[in-house]
């Protein structure tokens, strides 16, 4: 066995987080490269029939097609399996992909969802129309309430899902509290922690079964490719999501994997700047905006807990204005510097109107209840100087009246 060739799981699976983050995962092919190589293929050939009999029945190692298995994907699936200090990880497409899959993979006709009301506009319309299309009944609750999760269990709820800190509302969901009663009544949490990936916030520690990912946002992390991941138990992935995962084919593709697996080398790096980036702007804007949700800040209702929970603030913001679309709009189409953007995670500084961007396919009311109003504003914070952020907002902000 070569040194650091990524096959001995017995030398791998010791390295420290930031070690795994460089390292993790890697499988170097007879051609030793430094980098990991990109395998753009669809199917692999075999040296004889009954090699490829053998595979397809299991008793061989190796892959079949790439809908099923592709080395760059499964360095990547290993890498964020260490990250995460999951058993076993399984890559999509996308993040939306991930969600559809670690909900449908385990839910059947009859069974029953309780899920947070504050969640990205896909993530809510999974919820409210798709589910229920295939007889699912899902409840969604006010996911800061921890009692609410106990009181809309029902002998057939089998999932709870929920993201924290939740997009755009920035609401937190007390993982530790939750999970514990998910676990007393068999119920199988699913966490969305896209906000803050495994650099900041690991929710199997706090006791969660399944943390599905856009890998689309801080992962890659440069706004290049969409992609998502599910981590679980080996059990969970083998033997619950895999026959979904394999027979459905929301696969990533070997390029997009390379990409993560690079944004990956980066991600803590990023998430920790971008995260003092993001409370030196919160700062600025605490004084000149009514309303700031920002987990960072002491005036956050949950700041406590967001930060019991994750190890930095991380990118991502909300701040409301009162005077509805106009005024949001008119900031926005006053910046320089930061683009009118939905995207998060990235190294660029973005600001969105999500009442009328990613949650203006959420009904009306729905998006009411949640907290997302006409005057709220999403920003992400990116690898600028947060000095010419700061100068940006400050002239935007007055061109709007504050
Ligand atoms: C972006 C996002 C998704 C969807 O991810 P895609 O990669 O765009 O499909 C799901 N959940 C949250 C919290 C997100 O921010």
């Amino acid at each position: 066995m070569k040194r650091h060739t990524g096959q001995d799981r017995s030398v791998t699976n010791t390295w420290r987080p930031a070690t795994q983050a460089v390292r993790g995962g890697t499988m170097r092919s007879e051609w030793g490269e430094t980098s990991e190589a990109i395998f753009m293929t669809s199917g692999y050939a075999y040296d004889c029939a009954a090699d490829a009999a053998a595979r397809f029945a299991g008793e061989q190692q190796g892959m079949t097609y790439s809908r099923l298995q592709n080395p760059t994907v499964e360095m990547l699936e290993h890498r964020i399996a260490l990250l995460e200090g999951a058993e076993a990880a399984r890559c999509t497409a996308s993040g939306m992909a991930a969600m559809t899959a670690a909900l449908l993979c385990q839910l059947k006709s009859g069974d029953h969802v309780v899920a947070a009301r504050a969640a990205f506009g896909s993530c809510r319309w999974l919820v409210d129309t798709l589910l229920p299309r295939f007889g699912i009944e899902t409840t969604v609750i006010d996911a800061r309430e921890t009692a609410l999760w106990k009181e809309s269990i029902r002998p057939n709820t089998r999932v709870f899902f929920f993201e924290t800190p939740a997009n755009p509302t920035m609401d937190i969901v007390d993982l530790a509290a939750v999970c514990a009663i998910a676990r007393d009544a068999g119920i199988t949490t699913v966490v969305d922690n896209a906000f803050a990936t495994p650099a900041l916030q690991k929710p199997m520690e706090f006791g969660a079964d399944v943390v599905a990912y856009s890998a689309t946002k801080m992962m890659d992390g440069q706004g290049r490719v969409l992609a998502g991941a599910i981590c679980g138990t080996e059990d969970f992935i083998t033997n619950t999501l895999l026959p979904f995962h394999r027979n459905t084919g929301p696969t990533l593709s070997a390029f997009n994997a390379w990409v993560v697996l690079k944004g990956l080398e980066t991600l803590d790096l990023r998430i920790r700047r971008q995260s003092e980036n993001a409370l030196a702007v919160g700062r600025f804007l605490e004084g000149r905006v009514p309303t700031i949700l920002h987990p960072g800040l002491p005036s956050h209702p949950q700041h406590e807990l967001a930060m019991r929970q994750m190890s930095a603030c991380g990118p991502i913001f909300a701040i409301v204005l009162e005077g509805g679309r106009t005024q949001a709009h008119g900031l926005l189409d006053a910046l320089q510097l930061i683009d009118i953007s939905n995207n998060i995670g990235d190294s660029r500084s973005l600001m969105t109107h999500p009442s009328s961007t990613t949650h203006s396919g959420v009904a009306p009311e729905a998006r009411e209840e949640m907290g997302v109003g006409e005057g709220m504003l999403r920003l992400n914070i990116g690898l600028e100087d947060p000095q010419d952020l700061i100068a940006d907002l400050d002239q935007a902000l007055s061109a709007v009246g504050l």
